[in-house]
């Protein structure tokens, strides 16, 4: 449920955003986060999706979300849901977009998603980063900008997490050394790639099926970066059809080797799980580091 100190701002904003005036006639909690609350919200015979977490936990979480999302739709490659309002009140912060209604995947389903995923990564500039920092689920993300793929993967993606594990005993100093060996190394290990604009966070968990059977992309962390971040991660827990690399592959192909990369894309959420859950990440941040260093 909403709680209520919450609920008076989140009646202004739907009257706001719907023109429509009425009161919240439903609220279903909806699961499946990983950090916020979230429900939908039944208002003038429309539903809408909310989420709100405590204002002070994780600062501009919500501003860091909406722009992400708000720089995914204006490719329009991809379905994104809209964002309506973000905002807060003394405690809380929300984040009020469009409700996506869902139905199952099938095989056209993912034809779709891989290519309209392609569809996205051709939309390039000329630095990896951001405008702005974001975060990737609770831990923040820094998007300082880099001209080469290279320094930014190691000195704003692995490196600052190596430290926090280092710094939390999560990892030893062994590790710590090997970590930095490997850095050496990275320049050599990635073919060149224009950065391309990334969900930056492409779990099974952060993709929606809608009614009409196209893909919509939820809770990204964006940046522009190398694409085989994104196919990576699709990887990491698996989920994604086999029609979907193939159909990607056809609409952009891939660069030779880049299933061996795999691993090596995967060491940053690895080493994001490592941080927030805990050393049952370790083992597989250890295979990977074995390949190389
Ligand atoms: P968190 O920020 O806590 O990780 P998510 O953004 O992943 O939360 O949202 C939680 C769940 O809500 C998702 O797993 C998904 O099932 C559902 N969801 C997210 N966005 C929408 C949306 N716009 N419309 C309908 N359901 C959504």
């Amino acid at each position: 449920m909403i709680p209520l100190r919450l609920v008076q701002s989140i009646e202004t904003a739907l009257t706001e955003v719907t023109a429509k005036s009425d009161r919240i006639r439903s609220c279903v909690s909806i699961g499946g986060g990983s950090i916020n609350n979230a429900c939908k919200v039944e208002w003038a015979n429309e539903f809408y999706f909310l989420k709100w977490n405590s204002a002070s936990k994780y600062p501009n979480i919500f501003d860091y979300e909406s722009h992400g999302l708000k720089q995914l739709l204006a490719t329009n490659s991809i379905g994104i849901p809209e964002v309506l309002k973000v905002g807060k009140n003394e405690t809380d912060a929300f984040i009020l977009m469009e409700y996506i209604g869902q139905s199952a995947s099938d095989k056209t389903f993912w034809e779709a998603f891989g290519k309209q995923l392609s569809d996205l990564h051709r939309n390039t500039t000329n630095y990896f980063g951001n405008d702005q920092d974001n975060y990737i689920g609770s831990l923040s993300q820094s998007n300082t900008k880099h001209d080469r793929w290279s320094a930014f993967f190691v000195s704003e993606r692995l490196q600052p997490l190596v430290k926090m594990a280092r710094d939390n005993q999560r990892i030893s100093q062994q590790h710590a050394i090997r970590f930095d060996k490997l850095f050496e190394k990275i320049e050599t290990l990635f073919p060149p790639e224009k950065p391309s604009l990334l969900h930056g966070d492409l779990w099974s968990g952060n993709f929606l099926c809608n009614t009409k059977g196209l893909p919509v992309l939820i809770d990204p962390a964006v940046y522009f970066g190398h694409r085989e971040m994104d196919i990576a991660m699709t990887k990491l827990f698996g989920g994604f059809g086999a029609v979907f690399y193939e159909s990607y592959n056809r609409h952009f192909l891939m660069e030779k080797g880049w299933e061996k990369r795999v691993e090596l894309c995967n060491l940053y959420p690895l080493l994001v799980h490592l941080n927030l859950f805990g050393s049952s990440y370790l083992y597989d941040i250890e295979r990977t580091l074995g390949y190389y260093v």
